[in-house]
């Protein structure tokens, strides 16, 4: 072989660093100081050994700074010599766990780190995801990264290691497959024929995927330190290969190689669209999305509150401030906010957000949510407290509604406001005078938050201007008597009948604009669970409970003029525990008590759910079940900047699959059922997993709550052909105790597209804050911003990084190219379309002071406005 033909085996001296995990943070910090320690050593004092890759992830410097903060110097000389590769990504988060918008976050924040010390590595490196997004291609893209690496999900469809990876708007990477993980080139051995045998191997692995003469070696493995023997290993292997040769290489460096191969043969390259979610050639773990589902529900809510309300709100109170003050937070409520989204990204590591640690990982994540909800409400309330005090007039009492999504929009807004004196709050009115029935929903009676007596009432918000506010005034009057509960089994208003079944507790929803009645909702359905943290794995003779041990109580605990809800108090019993031999479910029971509220609202088309469950039994799956009565072979789920449609059918595992293909399936804030005429959409808080199951009678939605298990990975499954982590014990898992799930139903006409506008309200609810004695020195009615077509969504509306101006991003959900506008209703000087690192791409098409944009399905674009300091 001529030497320019020879293969050529670049090696990646590297570590994959799980901060979190079978160890508590600190115990890996511990060992992340002496690694790094020795590795600068080792750089510093062997200029044979070139390069190291930080496993693409920049917290890894942050957090040896914080103990080593007298070698910031040492780590920007090696970044900036090229041996040290930092970067792209803040922390390697779950791709599907978390928002698009947090990818983007993390993609930022990791990028600017990385800055501080010298270039990024510019290569999307997403070793160990447990598969892959269909949007990621978009985000890379939107950061200049050319490129990407990933291991699991790639099924053996895609005939090559190399190939281009196509997101839905176009946006492609050239992506590399480490078609055995990360670690195939580990430790390398020192002595020859070992040696000779360990790149065999390792060839032979590699060589039937490769497209061009490069194979990518991943010299490193978990937590592995360097190898300081690599220089003499690779000269040894020099010495004795004949038909190949290796160098120590950096990842840029591996793809630049082989663009430069593949030349003009470009168009020719595999391309590859959609998702990559296979567990055929490696395990996508694919029980984490309801592993500890406490966690996804807190994440879910840390990120609304501060990119629905403490981001939004405290940019528009800021620009009020300023106007009217001459003064603002800005910079303080940045740095709160910065302080939140960082404990939010550290929850968002793999291994964290997963669930998939032991209970003391989990522990301190709890504690870290906590910290970001506390400073994201404290920003967020205060913002809107400001604005509603510079809104509401002089005299009298008025609420002011804020809507965190495009509008105007109609929806049930809860407010607790004052008593005065003897008189209770009966009505609202709106600027025009007219008014709308306010309901008594409960006292709240004095507490550490306030010392005065209120009422929390409920009421319909007519027309709240998009991304803005509406005051409507507070008529007081004697006060009435809250009714109480009384028995009953059904409520209707003008779009719904809701009947609960007095024999099982499921639900009856008859959809009065298409007359048609669905049967058997929201029935809780129990199995037995003998996998892990990482896979659902029901026992060989499981058994199913699928109703309560004897009548429901039915209770109509509000009927008003604006609420109707229906309480359902189920009482289950559930089998104790998995048997001794973990291959059935035990005899003896436990009782698990579930109370579902079911809430139908005047003018409202949609039916919420909140359900409450006391587990106390282990090692179990309960999930709800909605049965659609439609036929159809895809569902629609949301996903990060799009809507995915995916089959049915479960993939035929031949018996040589990494991983057994499963049923369940991650979603974000909903899934849809329909036939093309008709369907109905479920939507949800923080519970990602569902499964659509093809039933005889037609498609149902199961919507999982609880997945509870003891152990962080049983050494084996029956439907898991690989270990996935250590043996070790996590009782916590087992999610004892009480939880609360938000979910709600959208029966609609056509496709997922009409039902979209009540998928985000459910969400992303209306907030009402009173406020007596304001300034009056604001309209009573507002709006931020203003978007149409409603199939432009919104990421992110916040102030511009520089307290310069306002950023907006927003993305097309829809699957087809839209036009659209977009307008700033505050004034602003100029405004530019910026990448997705926020740098500038050029000005934007501006027409009546509207933005006006094309954008392709499911495109993602950012805008700075800028402002007058
Ligand atoms: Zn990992």
């Amino acid at each position: 072989m001529a030497p320019a033909e020879k293969r050529q085996l670049m090696v990646i001296p590297h570590t994959h660093w799980d901060r979190e995990w079978y160890l508590p943070f600190e115990a890996f910090r511990a060992r992340l100081v002496d690694m790094l320690d020795r590795l600068l050593h080792l750089l510093e004092t062997n200029p044979d050994y070139k390069h190291f890759m930080l496993d693409g992830q920049s917290i890894i410097l942050e957090d040896y700074l914080e103990i080593r903060p007298d070698r910031r110097q040492d780590i920007a000389r090696q970044v900036q010599a090229g041996r040290l590769l930092v970067g792209p990504w803040y922390v390697l988060a779950d791709e599907f766990l978390v928002g698009g918008e947090a990818l983007i976050r993390n993609l930022q924040k990791g990028i600017a780190i990385s800055r501080q010390f010298g270039p990024p590595m510019m290569v999307g490196y997403l070793p160990d995801m447990f598969g892959q997004i269909v949007h990621m291609p978009s985000i890379l893209a939107g950061f200049g990264i050319p490129a990407a690496v990933i291991w699991r999900g790639v099924d053996k469809s895609i005939p090559t290691s190399e190939f281009f990876w196509r997101a839905p708007d176009g946006s492609e990477v050239l992506t590399i497959h480490l078609p055995e993980g990360y670690s195939l080139g580990r430790a390398l051995p020192l002595e020859r024929e070992p040696l000779m045998n360990r790149l065999h191997s390792i060839r032979q692995v590699l060589e039937p995927w490769a497209s061009t003469r490069y194979l990518l070696v991943m010299n490193g493995d978990d937590h592995l330190e360097p190898q300081p023997e690599l220089p003499t290993v690779i000269a040894l292997s020099n010495e004795n290969l004949e038909d190949a040769k290796l160098a120590q290489a950096t990842l840029p460096a591996f793809i630049e190689a082989v663009r430069q191969e593949m030349g003009a043969r470009s168009h020719s390259w595999p391309r590859v669209e959609g998702e990559l979610r296979s567990s055929q050639r490696a395990p996508i773990l694919s029980g984490v999305t309801s592993a500890r589902m406490w966690i996804k529900q807190r994440n879910q809510e840390c990120e609304d509150l501060l990119l629905h309300w403490a981001e939004p709100f405290s940019a528009w109170a800021n620009l009020i401030r300023r106007r009217s003050e001459g003064n603002d937070r800005a910079t303080s409520d940045a740095a709160l906010l910065g302080l939140a989204w960082r404990l939010l990204l550290q929850n968002q590591a793999h291994d964290s957000i997963c669930g998939c640690s032991i209970d003391e990982v989990h522990e301190q994540m709890a504690v870290r949510f906590r910290r970001c909800r506390r400073l994201a409400e404290a920003v967020g309330r205060n913002a809107l407290r400001y604005i509603a005090d510079m809104v509401a007039p002089e005299s009298g009492t008025h609420v002011v509604v804020f809507n965190p999504l495009n509008g105007p929009r109609s929806d049930f807004c809860a407010a607790r406001l004052p008593l005065l004196d003897d008189r209770q709050p009966l009505a609202l009115e709106d600027e025009d005078g007219r008014r709308l029935p306010l309901q008594a929903l409960r006292r709240s009676l004095p507490s550490s938050d306030t010392t005065r007596e209120r009422v929390d009432a409920g009421f319909l918000a007519r027309d709240v201007p998009a991304y803005g506010y509406k005051t409507f005034g507070v008529i007081y009057g004697r006060p009435t008597r809250l009714r109480r509960p009384r028995r009953a089994q059904a409520i209707e208003n003008d779009c719904f009948r809701v009947e609960a079944s007095p024999l099982d507790g499921t639900i009856s929803l008859t959809d009065k604009a298409s007359g048609v009645t669905l049967d058997g909702l929201n029935r809780f359905v129990d199995g037995g669970d003998c996998g892990d943290e990482y896979n659902y794995c029901p026992p060989a003779h499981d058994e199913l409970v699928d109703r309560p041990r004897r009548p429901p109580l039915i209770r109509l605990v509000e009927n008003g003029p604006v609420r109707s809800t229906l309480e359902i108090a189920l009482d289950y019993s559930l089998p104790q525990d998995l048997t001794a031999d973990r291959q059935g479910r035990s005899r003896q029971r436990r009782a698990c008590h579930v109370i579902s509220r079911v809430s139908i609202y005047a003018g409202v088309p949609r039916v919420d759910l909140q359900t409450e469950v006391e587990n106390q039994a282990k090692n179990h799956r309960l999930r709800v079940h909605f049965p659609t009565g439609l036929r159809a072979q895809l569902c629609h789920a949301e996903q990060h900047f799009g809507v995915l449609a995916r089959p049915l059918a479960v993939p035929e595992d031949d018996g040589t699959w990494a991983e057994a293909p499963i049923g369940t399936q991650p979603q974000k804030s909903f899934v849809d059922v329909n036939d093309g005429r008709r369907g109905l959409l479920l939507t949800n808080r923080g519970l990602p997993e569902y499964e659509a199951i093809d039933e005889p009678q037609g498609v149902t939605i199961a919507l999982t709550l609880l997945r509870c298990v003891g152990w962080l990975a049983r050494p084996s499954l029956p439907n898991r052909r690989e270990l996935a982590g250590p043996p070790i014990a996590a009782p916590g898992a087992q999610c004892l105790g009480k939880h609360v799930f938000h979910y709600s139903l959208v029966p609609h006409i056509g496709g997922w597209e009409s039902a979209l506008v009540q998928a985000h309200r459910f969400a992303h609810p209306l907030r009402g804050v009173a406020a007596r004695g304001g300034k009056g020195q604001l309209a009573p009615r507002a709006s931020l911003l203003s978007i149409a077509p409603s199939a432009l969504v919104l990421s992110a509306l916040r102030a511009a990084e520089n307290g310069q101006g306002i950023m907006v991003r927003l993305y097309n959900i829809a699957s087809q190219p839209t036009w659209g506008e977009v307008r700033l209703e505050e004034p602003y000087a100029a405004v530019e379309v910026v990448t997705l690192n926020e740098e500038p791409l050029g000005p934007a098409e501006v027409e009546d002071g509207r933005v006006r944009l094309s954008l392709k399905p499911n495109e993602i674009v950012s805008l700075r406005f800028r402002t007058n300091r």
